[in-house]
């Protein structure tokens, strides 16, 4: 992951801003994509993938490696009821939903709906439009509505988390107790670009808005390493994937 400001990859970018692996070897990150995840991939989520390569914030996307392995989890779980924090294209809810039985219901929440509605279609093509309840802006205040409702302590199975990281902590408080014992909390990007073990900003040129949240990244992980009503697993998928199993 070695790189200067002035390096391009493929794609014209800054290695930095082109992977969204944590993976040191881009060489390596290819291979398990193309041997075992591509091959695998749902048609409709690669036509999402596709669509949403041809955004400018297409990197905002999580991954199709990270999605094959949530989407067995889900499966193992038997998870019905999910929330995701962070919709963006629908990637990751489009996998959420495939894995789903036809009765399951997910709440996603984005401050920013026209990039759902871009997504749109290939819910509706894939016949999973209807497990789908989207709520449009900010989610502190929407988890709070949530809140208010007896119905939702504890009620869902799952929960996806990939949207601001200042806010990830104020998010814990809330959905670990939306979620119910047993079920799991991810996190995505808790390893953000591999800043989280950088000693100075000059040891790697990293830019703007990841210095911005990496200090709130640090606090929360190592919040979550001592929060004691979650067991917790933190991955070095992607871009970095905490899962916290709640305790009690
Ligand atoms: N999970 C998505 C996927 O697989 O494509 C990617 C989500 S993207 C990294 C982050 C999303 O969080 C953006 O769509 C952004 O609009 C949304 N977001 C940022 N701040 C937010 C907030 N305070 N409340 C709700 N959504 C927010
Ligand atoms: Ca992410």
């Amino acid at each position: 992951m070695a790189g200067s400001s002035e390096e391009v990859g493929d794609k014209g970018l800054p290695p930095i801003l082109e992977q969204r692996c944590i993976l040191q070897s881009e060489a390596l990150s290819q291979y398990i994509l193309e041997t075992s995840v591509y091959p695998r991939e749902p048609e409709v989520l690669k036509e999402l993938r596709q669509l949403t390569a041809t955004d400018l914030r297409n990197v905002m996307a999580t991954g199709p490696d990270e999605m094959q392995f949530l989407s067995m989890l889900l499966k193992l779980m038997n998870a019905k009821k999910t929330l995701e924090i962070g919709v963006y294209t629908g990637y990751s809810l489009l996998a959420t939903a495939l894995s789903l039985p036809h009765d399951g219901k997910i709440i996603a929440i984005d401050i920013n709906r026209n990039n759902f509605e871009l997504g749109l279609p290939f819910f509706k093509k894939a016949g999973v439009a209807h497990k789908v309840d989207f709520r449009e802006g900010p989610a502190l205040p929407i988890l709070n509505d949530l809140m208010e409702e007896e119905k939702y302590k504890g009620w869902f199975d799952f929960v996806f988390v990939d949207a601001d990281k200042n806010n990830y902590m104020n998010y814990h408080k809330r959905v670990v107790e939306m979620v119910r014992v047993g079920g799991i909390i991810g996190y995505d990007n808790t390893l953000w670009n591999g800043s989280v073990v950088a000693q100075a900003m000059g040891e790697r040129p990293f830019p703007y808005y990841i210095m911005e949240c990496r200090d709130a990244i640090l606090e929360f992980n190592a919040y979550l390493a001592a929060d004691p009503r979650v067991e917790i697993c933190h991955l070095s998928i992607a871009d970095g994937l905490t899962l916290c199993r709640r305790l009690n």
